[in-house]
């Protein structure tokens, strides 16, 4: 039996886990309007940070989660591209002290408090306000690394890709879905079982997802290089800014801007980046910026959860909206696809496309 064929449009970490995963069961098109890894993925600094924000609050299914970026990066045999040593998050205020500390008794089993002491003995280079929570299931990933790992495991199942050649629209049919693309300025229509629509902020040019409620927030991070006697064996730090070790370089974040006008490196927010990490970690005083990179990232403003599902058609599904924790959702997702592409009422109400957007035909039992 003929597989049926699926077009993922976006060749970030979303479009890359979900061709891995789906390659097994379709034959998979992946187009891509510039190259892989080109959008939010590029620039991502890729902690893996299961207890976020002020609060340290734990992610979404945070062990299904951390299982399923396990099972992505073995599957893509992408393990070098992942330190999973664990994340130290230094306390940035005095009030933090008692949040950590309820995080610690709370999530035992994800994060262990450390006195100053504690902290100052193991890592007497990094600054905080009273101690510092270690997550143990921690770590970062080198993100363009892994996507392109991804892509590689995925095309040896059979996907295809094609970078520089942009989704521009799609006309959903009973028996079809017609994928209107444009590549060198030639505008082409092609027919597909199915459209998985994963471009990120792509998502501002078409029309048929604005109903989404997406935001864009702009960010920026800088690689910079260390003096010869900063401190070595440092794990990721997430604190204020982050600081991720990357060989004898390090990469620092991030900005967060919710009103831009273009995607160009601002001076103003490499100066803040470098201020609030060094404020953390000194060593930084005199480290060279080697690399400036800038993304977006999207988000689901009602929700703040990454948004999936068949969006007003069966054949015509979004992946999108991945936030700030695009490493602890895109496998987490993508390894769901395969089968909630064939019963779609599987999907987590939490996740899924909004109930005003889903296909006429959409049920919350399964349908026979
Ligand atoms: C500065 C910054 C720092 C971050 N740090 C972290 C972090 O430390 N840890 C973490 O987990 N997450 C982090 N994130 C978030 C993470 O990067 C994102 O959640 C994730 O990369 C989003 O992946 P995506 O595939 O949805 O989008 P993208 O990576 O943006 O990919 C979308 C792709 O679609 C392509 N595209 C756009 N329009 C079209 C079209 N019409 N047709 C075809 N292709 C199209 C783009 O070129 C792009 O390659 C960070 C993000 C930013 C911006």
């Amino acid at each position: 039996m003929p597989r049926p064929s699926l077009c993922i449009a976006g060749a970030g970490l979303a479009g890359a886990c979900a061709a891995l995963y789906l390659s097994d069961a379709y034959d998979v098109h992946l187009i891509e309007a510039n190259e892989a890894a080109s959008g939010a993925s590029g620039a991502a600094a890729g902690l893996v940070n299961p207890l976020m924000g002020r609060r340290a609050k734990l992610t979404w299914r945070a062990s299904e989660a951390w299982a399923a970026l396990e099972e992505t990066v073995a599957r893509a045999r992408a393990k070098r591209t992942f330190d999973s040593r664990g994340v130290l998050r230094p306390t940035t205020e005095p009030k933090q002290v008692r949040f950590f500390k309820q995080a610690a008794s709370e999530h035992p089993a994800w994060c262990d408090w450390w006195t100053a002491e504690k902290l100052s003995a193991r890592y007497p280079s990094v600054q905080a306000h009273g101690g510092a929570l270690w997550l143990p299931k921690g770590g970062a990933v080198d993100v363009p690394a892994f996507v392109r790992a991804l892509l590689v495991r995925a095309r040896t199942q059979g996907a295809t890709y094609t970078p520089h050649t942009r989704l521009t629209g799609w006309t959903a049919h009973d028996d079809h879905v017609a994928v209107h693309t444009e590549s060198g300025g030639a505008a082409t229509t092609h027919r597909y079982d199915y459209l998985m629509c994963c471009i990120g902020q792509g998502y501002a040019a078409l029309p048929a997802l604005e109903p989404l409620d997406l935001h864009g927030i702009k960010g920026q991070t800088l690689t910079v290089q260390c003096t010869g006697d900063a401190p070595s064996g440092l794990p990721p730090i997430s604190g204020r800014g982050y600081v991720v070790p990357d060989g004898d370089r390090w990469v620092l974040g991030s900005s967060y801007e919710h009103d831009f006008d273009d995607l160009r490196p601002s001076e103003q927010a490499t100066q803040r980046i470098l201020q609030k990490t060094r404020s953390m970690l000194p060593a930084l005083q005199g480290a060279t910026v080697h690399n400036i990179a800038v993304g977006v990232r999207v988000k689901h403003e009602p929700t703040n959860l990454p948004l999936v599902g068949p969006l007003q058609h069966q054949r015509t599904w979004v992946f999108l909206a991945l936030g700030s924790k695009g490493l602890l959702t895109a496998p987490l997702i993508a390894r769901r696809l395969p089968q909630w592409l064939k019963e779609s009422h599987r999907v987590p109400a939490e996740v899924r496309v909004p109930r005003t957007l889903l296909p006429d035909s959409w049920s919350p039992t399964p349908t026979r």
